[in-house]
């Protein structure tokens, strides 16, 4: 990461309200840079997932803008742009359950990329090989492991070869034994220059993959910084109250 760089993220002042009652996210700002790896941490129903949200345009801002890649957030031809830049992986893996892996991984390298089956195939090949999983091509989702359905997930997402990965608790629906098997492909990615905006408290991935991490509570940034600096010396104390839920 070089701060001399352009940021590849820039959010501004966001607010985001669901109805009347519920506002989300009051005022966030936040610049992230090409292959950083931001990781945001925070309490339940804190506004984490509808950030990584707008940031996508999943849901769309009520005031302050979105910029990514030097491409606003505004009309609908952008939107498809910064769509084709930016890949998600989410809680539940959200995989078509009637299609293969392999089918899944070639779907929408074919409709968005129109690549050719046989180029689609290849790249999905590498992808699975990557995160460790080529024997299970022809299985369907409902035959494989929950972290090999978020490996696959990963997969399909790099597949449209994206700028910016954005990860939201991929880790959290998972049986114990699997968390470390897609942790650690989220750490090559990262290894590799990745630009990665993740949501995870598992402590041992966020202290080795984070250049920054950011405390948010309810809507808004309280604390960011190192995971060094912000875990053994936070300054603000809902961050050290917030940590200390979560750290044992
Ligand atoms: P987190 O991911 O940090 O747990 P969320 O971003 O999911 O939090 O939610 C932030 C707040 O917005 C919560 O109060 C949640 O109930 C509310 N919220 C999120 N999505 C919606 C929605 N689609 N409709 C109404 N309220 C929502
Ligand atoms: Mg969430």
């Amino acid at each position: 990461m070089t701060q001399t760089q352009e940021p590849i993220i820039q959010i501004c002042d966001v607010h985001k309200h669901f109805g009347t009652a519920v506002h989300a996210l009051r005022g966030v700002s936040l610049e992230v840079y090409p292959q950083e790896v931001v990781v945001i941490i925070g309490p339940s129903g804190s506004g984490k997932s509808t950030l990584l949200r707008c940031i996508n345009h999943l849901e769309k801002v009520n005031r302050g803008r979105i910029i990514v890649d030097g491409i606003p957030l505004d009309k609908a031809q952008n939107i498809n742009r910064v769509r084709a830049e930016v890949g998600m992986v989410f809680q539940l893996f959200n995989l078509f359950p009637h299609l293969t892996v392999m089918e899944n991984i070639v779907l929408a390298q074919r409709v968005v990329r129109k690549r050719s089956l046989e180029q689609a195939r290849e790249i999905a090949r590498n992808l699975l090989a990557k995160v460790g999983i080529l024997e299970k091509e022809n299985a369907y989702p409902g035959q494989l492991s929950g972290g090999q359905q978020q490996r696959v997930a990963i997969a399909r997402a790099l597949a449209m070869q994206p700028k910016i990965m954005l990860f939201d608790e991929p880790t959290s629906a998972l049986d114990p034994e699997m968390i470390k098997e897609v942790l650690d492909v989220m750490l090559e990615l990262a290894d590799e220059g990745m630009t990665m905006v993740v949501v995870s408290h598992e402590m041992g991935f966020v202290r080795a993959a984070a250049d920054r991490v950011v405390l948010i509570d309810n809507g808004q940034i309280i604390e960011q910084g190192p995971p060094q600096e912000l875990f053994d010396n936070p300054q603000h104390e809902r961050t050290k109250r917030f940590l200390s839920q979560i750290l044992h």
